[in-house]
């Protein structure tokens, strides 16, 4: 019954107008909903309001939230929904995130405390963790934005909480058997390919375990979709599903200076 009222109520909240002010700060300070077609900026929009309703967030280290870095931090983190219209679950398990100035600001024993793992020691750039919370570091989400490269910190923190948290549905059991023969063997051979330092197009860091794979090749999906789908046919396939979605049908980075 809460699930279901839960869901009516996000329905709700999908349909609101989205505020023109909204929209045209996007396309200042958010590049890739920029490059987005309309099409998939509406329903980024719609999800947009949820998050924007059911997320707290909170400045650390010193940094007031405003309203920018609320608005690119939500379309970025709801662009992994964008497939699933009205089925889109919005982070069940996420109640907060957390966004600090820089990353060398980040203080990670003190989140430890809270059972966070903590990525990289050195380069402190964001995270998540089973508790509920994402912590970004603001520096971070802006310099990813401008890349186009393939990787993009808001993306992988929101991947793993879709890991972690259920956040994909297949269609049927054998579906989601498929799904995880086909990930696990992609997984394997990026280990090898680390090993043998040869990776091909997604970034050393996914060979660390399953998760961080996830997160990866999430980043990859979404920034480069293009280049995923040529190297890796099969493996592109089972993201579409998953995601229920073709980001190379529509996105182009590199009509726009980005990597193919
Ligand atoms: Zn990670």
């Amino acid at each position: 019954m809460f699930g279901f009222l839960r869901k009516r109520r996000q329905a709700q909240l999908r349909a609101q107008p989205f505020p023109d002010t909204w929209a045209a700060e996007l396309i200042r300070r958010a590049p890739y909903y920029a490059r987005l077609p309309e099409e998939q900026r509406r329903a980024l929009q719609g999800h947009m309001h949820v998050f924007l309703e059911e997320k707290r967030f909170e400045g650390c280290g010193g940094l007031a939230v405003t309203d920018t870095m609320r608005l690119v931090i939500a379309a970025y983190a709801c662009v992994l929904n964008l497939g699933y219209g009205d089925d889109a679950a919005c982070y069940p398990g996420l109640h907060s995130i957390l966004v600090y100035p820089d990353a060398f600001q980040v203080n990670p024993r003190e989140h430890e405390e809270l059972g966070v793992v903590v990525e990289d020691a050195d380069g402190f750039e964001g995270e998540s963790w089973d508790v509920g919370a994402v912590i970004l570091s603001w520096r971070d989400v802006q310099r990813d934005m401008q890349a186009f490269n393939g990787r993009n910190i808001v993306f992988h923190e929101f991947a793993h909480q879709i890991y972690h948290h259920g956040g994909l549905i297949w269609e049927s059991r054998a579906a989601a058997r498929q799904w995880a023969d086909v990930f696990m063997r992609h997984y394997e051979r990026h280990c090898v390919e680390v090993e043998r330092r040869k990776p091909l197009l997604f970034d050393e860091y996914g060979a660390e375990n399953p998760s961080e794979f996830f997160s990866i090749v999430t980043e990859a999906f979404f920034e480069r979709p293009a280049a995923f789908l040529r190297h890796y046919p099969e493996f592109y396939e089972e993201m579409r599903r998953a995601y229920r979605q073709h980001p190379a049908s529509y996105f182009r980075p590199e009509e726009f200076g980005g990597k193919v």
